[in-house]
């Protein structure tokens, strides 16, 4: 596996839908665009990921909090 530019942000991203909480992933791809996307695998639209410093809010989207284990 090759380093091809991307890397992780370390900090946690959470998304509120309006319905639940999810979990993000996200990382920088090598244009600089921010990708956001949940652990359940949906787009999140950009500026809609928040992080929080300290505790996060709690994950109440069950295949992402499924993910998280
Ligand atoms: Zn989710």
């Amino acid at each position: 596996m090759s380093d091809n530019g991307t890397r992780q942000i370390t900090q946690p991203i959470y998304y509120d839908d309006g319905k639940v909480i999810h979990a993000c992933k996200s990382a920088i791809m090598e244009s600089g665009v921010r990708r956001v996307w949940t652990k359940c695998d949906m787009d999140v639209p950009d500026d809609q990921g928040f992080t929080i410093e300290g505790e996060g809010p709690a994950i109440t989207c069950p295949e992402c909090w499924a993910a998280i284990g």
